[in-house]
C-alpha cells in the first residue's frame, strides 16, 4: 500500500471497532453479522467524511488554503464534519446547502447537522433543489478569492481521489483487524451515494488483493448510473495511488432497489431496519444513508443473497445526527411536523 506518501492530519479515532452484532444475527437468522464502527470517528459526532477529510484537509493544507468550501443537502453529514476538521484547523468554512427534498419542517431546516454545522461557526448558505452546485462553489470561491482569501473547494460528499484515499485506508485497516481476530470475512456491505466510499474501498481492496464480497446499498442514483460513478472514481483513486492495471468492472456492486421515493425521503423498510437495530444492539442510524442500507442489508438477508457465507460486515458511515431533523419520521406519539 502506498498511502503513506499522501499528506494526511489526524481528525479521526482510527481503526474503529468492529463488534459483532449478535442479538441482530439470531434475530434474522442469517450469516453472523457484524458492524465496522465509523459511526465513532469521533469528529463532531462522527461518521465516514471524517477519514476522508484526513487527506484532504491536509492537501488544502499544502496548498496553503484558509478557507474551506463545500456543499450538501441540508442534512448532509459530510457538510457537518468538514465544519469541525475547518474548525479544528483554524480554517473558515463556507457551506452550501441544497434543498433536496423541499421540506420546510423547522427540525429538517434548522436542527440536527444544520445546528452544528453552524455551531462549529461554519457560514451556511441555502440554495434550491437542481442548482449547479459545483457553479456555486466556483461562484463562491471567486468572490473570496477577490477578498484576498485563500479558498480550498471539497466536493460533495468528499468524493474525489484525494478523499477516497481514507477508505483506501479503511480497507487495509478492516483486513489487519479481522486477521488479527481470526476473521474470515465474507462480504462488506454499506450505504453508497456520492460514491467516493466505495470506490476508495473498491481500490483498497483490489491493491491488498482481498475477495471480500463488497457491495453498495444506493441511496439516491439508479444502479447504473451509481456503479459507474464508483468504478470511474475506483480507477480514478487507483490511479492516484499508483496501483497498476485497472479496477475490475465486476467488483463495482451497488443495489438501489432500498432509494423509495427518492434521496432523504424515508421509506417504511428503513423506518422498521432502524428501529430494529436500536432495540437489538442499541446502535443509532440515519434516515438518509445508513438506514436504507440496512434495510437493503436485512431484506437481502432475508432473500438469500448471503446464503453459504458466514460473516458478513456492515459499515456504520454515521449520520445519527441527522434524526434530530426527522423526529416525525418514526410515528412516535407526540412528534408531528
Ligand atoms: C455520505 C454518507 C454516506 C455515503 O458515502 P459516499 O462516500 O458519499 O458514497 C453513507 N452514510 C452516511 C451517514 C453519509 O453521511
Amino acid at each position: 500500500m502506498r498511502l503513506a506518501k499522501f499528506p494526511r492530519v489526524a481528525l479521526g479515532h482510527l481503526p474503529t471497532p468492529l463488534e459483532p452484532m449478535d442479538r441482530l444475527s439470531e434475530k434474522l437468522g442469517g450469516p453472523r453479522l457484524w458492524v465496522k464502527r465509523d459511526d465513532c470517528t469521533g469528529l463532531s459526532s462522527g461518521g465516514n467524511k471524517t477519514r476522508k477529510l484526513e487527506f484532504l484537509m491536509a492537501d488544502a493544507r499544502q496548498q496553503g488554503a484558509d478557507t474551506i468550501i463545500t456543499q450538501g443537502a441540508t442534512q448532509s453529514n459530510h457538510a457537518r464534519q468538514t465544519a469541525a476538521a475547518a474548525a479544528k484547523l483554524g480554517m473558515a468554512c463556507h457551506i452550501l446547502l441544497e434543498d433536496r427534498t423541499g421540506s420546510n419542517d423547522e427540525n429538517y431546516v434548522l436542527n440536527g447537522n444544520v445546528l452544528l454545522d453552524r455551531l462549529h461557526g461554519a457560514t451556511v448558505s441555502k440554495r434550491g433543489g437542481g442548482t449547479d452546485m459545483n457553479a456555486e462553489m466556483a461562484n463562491l470561491a471567486e468572490t473570496l478569492h477577490q477578498q484576498g482569501k485563500r479558498p480550498y473547494i471539497i466536493p460533495g460528499g468528499g468524493s474525489n481521489p484525494i478523499g477516497a484515499l481514507g477508505y483506501v485506508n479503511c480497507a487495509r485497516e478492516l483486513s489487519e483487524q479481522a486477521d488479527a481476530m481470526g476473521l474470515k470475512i465474507d462480504a462488506f456491505v454499506h450505504a453508497t451515494g456520492s460514491s467516493g466510499t466505495q470506490a476508495g474501498l473498491v481500490a483498497g481492496l483490489a491493491a491488498i488483493q482481498s475477495d471480500v464480497h463488497l457491495l453498495g446499498i444506493g441511496v439516491r442514483a439508479p444502479q447504473d448510473k451509481q456503479e459507474s460513478m464508483v468504478h470511474d472514481l475506483a480507477q480514478r483513486t487507483a490511479d492516484h495511488l499508483g496501483l497498476p492495471g485497472s479496477i475490475d468492472r465486476s467488483a463495482v456492486r451497488a443495489n438501489c432497489d432500498y432509494v423509495g421515493a427518492g434521496y432523504g425521503l424515508p421509506t417504511d423498510g428503513m423506518i422498521a431496519a432502524l428501529k430494529l437495530l436500536a432495540q437489538t444492539e442499541g446502535l443509532l442510524f440515519d434516515p438518509v444513508y445508513s438506514g436504507k442500507g440496512l434495510d437493503g442489508l436485512i431484506d437481502l438477508i432475508q432473500k438469500g443473497y448471503f446464503d453459504g457465507m458466514q460473516n458478513v460486515v456492515f459499515l456504520h458511515t454515521g449520520g445519527s445526527a441527522a434524526l434530530f431533523g426527522y423526529p416525525e419520521t418514526f410515528g412516535l406519539p407526540g412528534y408531528t411536523s
